[in-house]
C-alpha cells in the first residue's frame, strides 16, 4: 500500500502532475485526420457521470496534478459541461494551478465569457486554416465564421489564445505563413502539429497527410526569422520566436522526435481509461475501481498504473499500407 500524501512519480523519476481528460468522445465537427463520417460512440453508460469526473480530478489534485486540460471530442458540447468546469475551477489558485480546455472554438460564442468566469485562462483552439472552403472540407461538418466568431468572443472576455494547427500535406501546407501572420496581429500563440497516425479514419490515408515538420520549418524560415527560446513545457512541442511577429511558435513532432523524456503528462478517457503514454496501448480501468471499491482503492489504482508508465512511444507509420500504428481515434485520448 501507498502513503496517501505520496506525489505520482514514475519509474524513469518523472513526477507525474499533468491530467488530460477527454470529458466526452462526441464532436460536432468531424476532421478527416480525427474521425470518419460515420462515427459510432461509446453508449452514455459506459461515460463517467459529470460528478464522477469531478471526484477523479480531485483525487488526482490530491496526489500531486497541478494542471488539468479538458478536452475531447469536443468537451464544450458535452451536455452540461459547465458544472464541471465552474466546480474544478473554483480549485484554481488553491489546489489547482491551471485549467485549460482544448476546443474546436464552435461554441465559445456562447461559453467564453462562462468559462473566464469559471477560472479558465487560457484555451487551445484547433484551427486547420483561415479558408471557408478548406475549413469546410477539413472539418467535414464545421463552419468557419461560427469559430471565427468564437475566437474574437473568447479574445475579448480576455482568454489567451493559442492556435493549434495541423499541418496536412497539400492541404494547408501553403497558408501556414499567413496564418502566423494573423496569428500575431491578433495576439494569439500558435503551435503547428505533426500528423499522427492514430485510429482508422476511413478512405484518407495517412501518408497522403502526413508532412514533416523539418519541412515545414524550413519553408517557413524563409519568410520568417524563427529565434529558438529555450522554454520547455515538458511536452512534446519546440518553440521559437517569430520576429517578424513576435510572436509565439510551436512545433509538436510526435513522429520526427522523442520527447518522453521530459513526460509529465497522462490522459484519461471519457470512460476512465488511463492512458500513461499517448503512443502506447497500455491502459488502467480507473471506472470499475471507482464505482466497485471507492476512493482508496482508486489512489491505489492511479499509483500502480504510474508505475507501469513507459520510458517512451514507438509510433510507426507503416510506409508501405500507410496504416496506423496505434488503434486509438484521437477523440479517446484527446491528442
Ligand atoms: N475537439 C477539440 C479540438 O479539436 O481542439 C479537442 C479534441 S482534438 C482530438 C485535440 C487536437 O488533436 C486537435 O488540435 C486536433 O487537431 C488534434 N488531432 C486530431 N487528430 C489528429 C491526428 N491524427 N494527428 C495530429 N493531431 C490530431
Ligand atoms: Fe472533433 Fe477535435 Fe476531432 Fe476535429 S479534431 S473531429 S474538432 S475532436
Amino acid at each position: 500500500m501507498h502513503n496517501n500524501t505520496e506525489k505520482l512519480i514514475d519509474p524513469y523519476g518523472r513526477a507525474v502532475t499533468y491530467l488530460r481528460i477527454s470529458v466526452t468522445d462526441r464532436c460536432d465537427f468531424r476532421c478527416v485526420y480525427c474521425m470518419s463520417e460515420n462515427m459510432t460512440f461509446l453508449p452514455k453508460k459506459d461515460l463517467l457521470t459529470l460528478e464522477e469526473l469531478e471526484f477523479v480530478c480531485k483525487t488526482f489534485i490530491s496526489m500531486g496534478v497541478s494542471k488539468i486540460r479538458l478536452t475531447g471530442g469536443e468537451p464544450l458540447v458535452r451536455k452540461n459541461i459547465m458544472q464541471l468546469i465552474n466546480n474544478l475551477g473554483s480549485e484554481v489558485g488553491n489546489s489547482l494551478e491551471e485549467l485549460t480546455i482544448t476546443t474546436n472554438g464552435s461554441q465559445l460564442s456562447k461559453m467564453a465569457a462562462e468559462l473566464y468566469n469559471a477560472g479558465v485562462r487560457r484555451l487551445n483552439i484547433s484551427l486547420d486554416t483561415l479558408n471557408k472552403e478548406k475549413f469546410a472540407a477539413i472539418t467535414r461538418w464545421g463552419k468557419l465564421d461560427q469559430v471565427l466568431s468564437g475566437l474574437q468572443e473568447a479574445k475579448r472576455v480576455g482568454l489567451k489564445i493559442k492556435i493549434n494547427a495541423v499541418a496536412l500535406k497539400g492541404v494547408n501546407d501553403e497558408e501556414l505563413a499567413d496564418m502566423i501572420t494573423w496569428c500575431g496581429q491578433e495576439g494569439f500563440d500558435m503551435t503547428i502539429i505533426e500528423v499522427m497516425p492514430m485510429g482508422d479514419i476511413g478512405s484518407e490515408r495517412r501518408l497522403d497527410q502526413y508532412l514533416p515538420l523539418s519541412l515545414v520549418r524550413s519553408n517557413l524560415s524563409r519568410k520568417f526569422n524563427l529565434i529558438d527560446i529555450p522554454e520547455r513545457t515538458a511536452g512534446p512541442a519546440r518553440y521559437v520566436k517569430v520576429q517578424e511577429t513576435g510572436g509565439k511558435l510551436g512545433f509538436i513532432t510526435p513522429l520526427s522526435h522523442n520527447f518522453c523524456e521530459s513526460c509529465n503528462r497522462v490522459r484519461m478517457t471519457c470512460t476512465g481509461e488511463l492512458f500513461m503514454c499517448l503512443g502506447q496501448d497500455d491502459n488502467a480501468d480507473l471506472r470499475t475501481v471507482l464505482r466497485e471499491k471507492g476512493e482508496e482503492a482508486l489512489k491505489e489504482a492511479v499509483y500502480n498504473a504510474i508505475n507501469r508508465k513507459p520510458k517512451g512511444h514507438d509510433f510507426i507509420i507503416d510506409r508501405r499500407s500507410g496504416t496506423k500504428s496505434v488503434a486509438r481515434h484521437m477523440n479517446v485520448t484527446g491528442g
